[in-house]
């Protein structure tokens, strides 16, 4: 599977992934270089509305959890 074309530039991996690592890794294996890319919900938005997605949106279409909100803009 090749890695997604948004890897480097992806809010939800920037801020999130980095920020719990390495506890959210399997996103980006499984989501961003992996099987699911297909179903990742941050780049179904991309390609319907041509827009960036909230950082908030995880692949799963799930938001972050509150806990890891609280401190950012
Ligand atoms: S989370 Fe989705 S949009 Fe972001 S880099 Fe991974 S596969 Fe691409």
């Amino acid at each position: 599977m090749s890695e997604c074309q948004h890897l480097h530039d992806c809010e939800f991996v920037l801020r999130y992934v980095a920020r719990v690592k390495p506890h959210w890794d399997d996103f980006v294996s499984l989501y961003c270089r992996g099987v699911f890319q297909e179903n990742c919900k941050r780049l179904e938005q991309l390609r319907e509305l041509g827009s960036c997605p909230d950082p908030k949106l995880m692949p799963t279409g799930h938001r972050v959890p509150h806990v890891l909100d609280q401190d950012q803009t």
